[in-house]
């Protein structure tokens, strides 16, 4: 007499267990970070090569805050290649996404260029290999989000070696992601980012890659002052910078252009100028 109502109980609770297919969500499980996102890092990625850390490691030790001189204005020498003056996006062009080009729809206002989200990433006119470049951003006090869902943008050599941009004065993410990190290899040895509302300067000591047919024979290398301090003392590059995976080489010609990524959020950028290194001395 009994049996039957436990054997219902016994079927109910197992099916409350395991909710048919159709009812269960369904989407990527690890969609990229995008706006809004609270990225503090991975444990399922591949492992770097040469290093005790994976690529963007939730274990490793985020750099250490440091509190940098004040901001001081580094306006550029008289043989150097004046790329964003304040004024105007002449020595620039934009990369709709999905290919094609357009005249720049990023905002110039005020002295500075500010990102309009989702128009694409703007790319020099004229094209470089080694070099000293100078440019200078800020994280729009507005700007809210976390992770790398704030501030991000990134500062890309050759259209593919990129220096992060993003708000990590206030918000933490993993610790190759962060502002003067080359993205998903080295972080910056210390953190000297400004809060957001005020500029910060990078200034980048470029070595380009060497191929000989496909094959990479030297890679790219970089060094950078963030706000004056050293982040980066001759770190090399695997190969084009790519979110969760090891970067590889693709051979490209000596000179490309630079660029500035889109990554959907309002960074702005001013004072932008590079020096072309000979090889010759
Ligand atoms: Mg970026």
């Amino acid at each position: 007499m009994k049996l039957l109502p436990l054997i219902l109980l016994t079927a109910s609770l197992l099916s409350a267990q395991t909710p048919p297919a159709a009812t269960q969500k369904k989407g990527p499980s690890n969609p990229p970070p995008e706006a809004g996102d609270d990225v503090r890092g991975y444990n399922d990625t591949p492992q770097l090569p040469g290093q005790k850390w994976k690529v963007h490691d939730i274990t490793r030790p985020r750099p250490v805050k440091v509190t940098p001189a004040p901001y001081v204005n580094e306006a550029p020498p008289a043989d150097a290649i004046v790329l964003f003056d304040g004024k105007d996006l002449s020595k620039w062009t934009q990369q709709v996404r999905g290919g094609g080009t357009q005249e720049p729809k990023w905002k110039v206002e005020d002295g500075y260029i500010e990102i309009v989200p989702r128009t694409g990433k703007l790319i020099t006119k004229e094209s470089f290999g080694d070099c000293q470049l100078h440019v200078e951003w800020q994280i729009p006090k507005t700007s809210v989000g976390n992770g790398q869902g704030i501030g991000n943008s990134g500062v890309e050599l050759m259209t593919r070696y990129e220096i992060q941009v993003l708000e990590s004065n206030e918000h933490q993410t993993y610790a190759d992601g962060g502002a003067g990190a080359i993205y998903g290899v080295w972080p910056p040895l210390v953190n000297p980012s400004r809060p957001m509302g005020e500029w910060n300067a990078y200034d980048i000591f470029f070595e380009a890659p060497k191929f000989e047919g496909d094959k990479v024979v030297k890679p790219a290398y970089i060094t950078v002052l963030f706000n004056g301090v050293l982040v980066q003392n001759h770190k090399d590059f695997l190969g084009t910078t790519i979110w969760r995976q090891v970067g590889t080489y693709k051979a490209h010609p000596a000179e490309q252009p630079l660029s500035l990524q889109d990554h959907s959020q309002p960074v702005r950028y001013r004072n932008i100028w590079i020096r072309k290194l000979s090889a010759t001395n």
